[in-house]
């Protein structure tokens, strides 16, 4: 057994930080937290330690276009552009995209990410996250909206993720279609199907994130119906139905349910955050994405006062500098000056664990969870070290304990 103690731990079970408190770790397992010493521990100083923070959406196969596509007035504009910049590398196999992955992977890991929810379309990054060992939940993602037939899509799908899944549970796969604008109503379904056939998996869907995206599911009209149309992707056979959100829209379909995860949910109103808070769904948000693709800033306070579960994503290089969450979550902190800084570094541990299916083992300091845990230096004059955690905090100020 190896013990622990610091100026500072944060359990992120819901309660208060301890101040000079402890914990111990036995076969990679905690076994106990509390305050005050432990006989032999180890002592860490002025630091806190913390459950390792979750990144819950991210597209480490598109890490190689870091710095090259540059922020956007219009999501349209930048989407042409990550389409135009991605037929440059058509393999995806391609040494420069793995490397820039791997890269990615452990830079997450030196900036205290310990969980990964990964948007795939090639499924190259199972293996490179277990090369790392990268606990992870990998989404194979699925575009087809002019798909009626759905089931050569699907099975097709499910034999390579059940490939690409081996028998290591830290790393999983699973189904998930890209968003209401790029996905037919039949492959939604047959999604639906499949994560019903597989309890205990989860998936996510794009939603909500652009002006474009409403106007395109309320009216069936604007931008990406022009895109849709150039890219023959279009189908007469879609009709949009009477001016629903596209989470009314998700409702209607039938793929609205805890084990899908909201990702972005920018132009969420309050009809939405109540459809998702019924159902006990997660909402991850990428404050620092959403702005550089330009469809403005989330409505975090109202994901928090509507209290929705909210976990927090970088996304891709394509759309952030650096897959530094917590960077993601200071960011957090500018837009919602109101939200508790405890609340925000709880989305950023055990509700984007749980969100992914990993509660049981990651996302708390807690006996019996993973020793995936973090030490923030933490300077000695700080008085509430909830929030100076959300002041950006970098690599060297991180060290992994275990
Ligand atoms: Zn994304």
């Amino acid at each position: 057994m190896t013990a622990y103690t610091a100026e500072w731990v944060l359990p992120m079970t819901g309660s208060a930080p301890i101040h000079r408190g402890f914990i111990s770790i036995e076969h990679e397992r905690i076994t106990a937290v509390g305050d005050g010493r432990s006989d032999g521990a180890r002592d860490l100083g002025s630091v806190a330690l913390m459950p390792a923070l979750v990144n819950a959406h991210t597209h480490l196969e598109l890490s190689y276009l870091r710095g090259q596509v540059p922020p956007a007035h219009r999501f349209l504009d930048w989407i042409r552009t990550i389409m135009e910049t991605r037929r440059r590398y058509p393999d995806p196999a391609d040494a420069r995209i793995l490397d820039a992955a791997r890269d990615a992977i452990a830079e997450a890991h030196a900036t205290g990410t310990g969980l990964i929810g990964d948007i795939s379309n090639t499924l190259v990054t199972p293996p490179l996250l277990r090369e790392a060992s990268m606990p992870g939940q990998v989404f194979f993602e699925l575009l087809r909206f002019n798909a009626e037939d759905a089931q050569p899509i699907i099975r097709e799908a499910r034999a390579k993720v059940d490939a690409a899944a081996a028998d290591n549970s830290q790393v999983r796969v699973s189904l998930a279609p890209h968003a209401p604008y790029s996905v037919s109503p039949a492959l939604f379904a047959a999604v639906r199907a499949d994560l019903d056939a597989h309890p205990g998996t989860v998936t996510s869907v794009h939603l909500s994130e652009s002006p474009e995206e409403l106007e395109f599911i309320k009216h069936g009209t604007g931008p990406w119906r022009v895109l849709l149309e150039e890219l023959g992707a279009w189908t007469d056979a879609w009709q949009p139905p009477p001016e629903v959100s596209p989470v009314g829209y998700l409702e209607e379909i039938g793929f609205l349910d805890r084990r899908v995860i909201a990702v972005h949910g920018v132009q969420f109103d309050g009809d939405d955050l109540d459809r998702l808070r019924s159902r006990g769904m997660t909402i991850v948000s990428c404050p620092r994405s959403n702005q550089h693709v330009g469809v403005g800033a989330p409505p975090l306070e109202a994901f928090y006062a509507m209290n929705v579960s909210v976990a927090f994503g970088t996304d891709s290089l394509a759309s952030v500098p650096d897959l530094n969450l917590f960077a993601e979550i200071a960011e957090a902190r500018r837009l919602a000056p109101r939200v508790s800084a405890r609340a925000i570094l709880e989305s950023a541990t055990r509700c984007g664990a749980v969100a992914l299916g990993f509660g049981e083992d990651y996302g708390t300091i807690e006996p019996g969870k993973r020793a995936a845990v973090i030490a923030v230096r933490v300077p000695a004059n700080v008085a509430d070290v909830e929030e100076y955690l959300l002041s950006g905090i970098a690599a060297s100020d991180i060290t992994w304990v275990s």
